[in-house]
């Protein structure tokens, strides 16, 4: 398939309706710095015309059965799944994701929208035995209310469905705007949402290049009754101030620093394998991306060699091409902050031990950094690049003491055979998303989020639809 193959759309969607803004911006490929598309530059009329549909069609979506909503969200999966190439090549030519790497996020993706069509069935309620005999007590979840999505553009297509999916599963309606960098794969699921029979107004997106004036005008109107936001912790705290205003509810799933512990008696080949996927799936721009490695005295050596033996062996290209393994970061910002950090850590004294430098364009060559000081930047911010730095540790206490010491809190990763070890390890650890010997853990069914500075509430299982669900007291007294 070809880039022309995918014929992106241009207008923004709102109250089922593709409209085109009095403004258009370029969104432009990482591969190769081509324009994609122009497409509509939303600002604050857009917005306020997609809150009012999204107002107007909640009286009706809250009222529909379970079950319809369930089979709209059944065929909308069915449709994405349909679709799954196209929507693979959007992702990878928007924010240049390896392509076998995008058909994986495809996947992900549709999972939220599966798994939430059948949640949508599960929302009951409780009944409370009363201390009073002639009353009946209830909680019944409902629908917290038009809600306002704000995503990023790692996860073009998954950052959507795990918000949207279930706000619209729980009868609530949803408008998106999505990362400016990667809009055209929102666009896509929007399409396949109306053809799926999505009601007008239940889903909206509003591609905007400056993500102000749409922002303003969601947090200050009282009828959008939630903000689910996922990005950085600076942008995360600035919304979550200016939805006090109007007490709105708030999802927050922010920035990570995932600490990767590599314990002495870990099974040193399966522990390579993970971390390289823990720290270089989308080119390490992953929230619960592997930022720092420690590894045990012990086991370092081996380690370190087989580690950076398979980084060497890393495909960089062109994500379109099937084998590529690392494609170009994503913008200019991001490729700077990843060459900041290595020569940080580089000034402080850490050995290169492969990359470390461009490899021409937005591509960063895959990178082993050892014995990395522990003040250097790379050990306390997030990297959001390619790059694995490996620190030595002696004993369990002073491993968990490094992995707690910073404001983050969303994943962290261990390797251990040790029963008591994995399971005194993974309560000490100050992370909301714990791997066992497991680099990947997030799926649809499990909760994903973070404590501390990585934000607030929870996506994906249960917990995920009930971010979108008020519960109403009833009691009724037998008179
Ligand atoms: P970002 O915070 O800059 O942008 C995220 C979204 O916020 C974009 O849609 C952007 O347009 C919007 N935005 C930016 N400034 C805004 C403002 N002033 N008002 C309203 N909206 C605004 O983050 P990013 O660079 O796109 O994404 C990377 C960050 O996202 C990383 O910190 C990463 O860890 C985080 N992330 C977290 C998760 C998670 O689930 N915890 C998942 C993916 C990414």
């Amino acid at each position: 398939m070809d880039i022309e193959e995918v014929a992106f759309e241009t207008r923004f969607f709102v109250d089922g309706d593709w409209r085109k803004a009095p403004r258009t911006f370029a969104v432009k490929s990482p591969i190769d710095g081509r324009v994609l598309a122009e497409i509509a530059d939303c600002g604050a009329e857009e917005a306020k015309s997609a809150a009012d549909a999204a107002v107007a069609a909640f009286e009706k979506w809250r009222k529909t059965t379970a079950y319809d909503r369930a089979a709209i969200l059944r065929r909308w999966y069915e449709l994405i799944i349909r679709d799954a190439e196209k929507i693979a090549r959007s992702i990878t030519l928007e924010m240049g994701k390896p392509i076998a790497e995008a058909r994986g996020e495809v996947r992900y993706a549709a999972g939220f929208v599966e798994w939430y069509a059948e949640e949508a069935k599960r929302l009951y309620g409780e009944t409370i035995p009363s201390q009073f005999s002639h009353k009946r007590l209830l909680a019944i979840p409902q629908p917290v209310g038009p809600v306002y999505g704000v995503t990023p553009w790692n996860f073009p297509a998954a950052m959507v469905t795990r918000k949207a999916a279930p706000a619209l599963a729980a009868g609530c309606t949803f408008i998106l705007k999505p990362a400016e960098q990667s809009p055209l794969t929102a666009l896509l699921l929007a399409q396949l949402w109306a053809e799926a029979g999505g009601p007008p107004g239940t889903l909206a997106v509003l591609p905007a290049l400056d993500p102000v004036p749409v922002t303003e005008v969601m947090m200050r109107d009282e009828r959008i009754r939630k903000i689910t936001f996922t990005g950085s912790t600076e942008v995360g705290r600035l919304l979550y101030r200016q939805a006090a205003d109007t007490i709105k509810r708030v999802s927050l799933e922010l920035g990570g620093h995932a600490p990767f512990i590599i314990f002495d008696d870990a099974d040193v080949e399966k522990a390579v394998a993970a971390a390289l996927a823990a720290k270089f799936r989308n080119g390490g721009q992953v929230c619960v991306a592997a930022n720092r490695l420690y590894v045990y005295p012990k086991v370092k050596e081996a380690f370190a060699e087989a580690y950076a033996e398979a980084v060497r062996k890393l495909k960089v290209g062109n994500p379109l091409e099937e084998d590529t393994q690392i494609g170009p970061l994503v913008d200019e910002a991001v490729f700077e902050k990843v060459t900041t950090h290595v020569r940080d850590a580089l000034s402080r004294g850490a050995r290169l031990v492969f990359g470390g430098e461009s490899g021409g364009g937005l591509y960063f060559k895959p990178t082993v950094l050892l014995d990395v000081h522990p003040q250097s930047r790379i050990m306390r911010e997030e990297t959001f690049g390619p790059v694995a730095p490996i620190v030595s540790c002696e004993s369990d206490a002073e491993v968990i003491r490094l992995a707690n010491a910073t404001s983050y809190g969303l994943a962290a990763y261990f390797w251990t055979r040790d029963l008591k070890r994995a399971f005194t390890v993974a309560e000490e650890l100050e992370y909301g998303i714990i791997g066992v010997n497991d680099g990947v853990p997030s799926t649809p069914q499990a909760p994903f989020g973070g404590v501390k500075f990585s934000g607030i509430g929870r996506e994906g299982g249960h917990w995920g639809i009930e971010e979108f669900l008020d519960i109403k007291y009833v009691s009724i007294a037998l008179t």
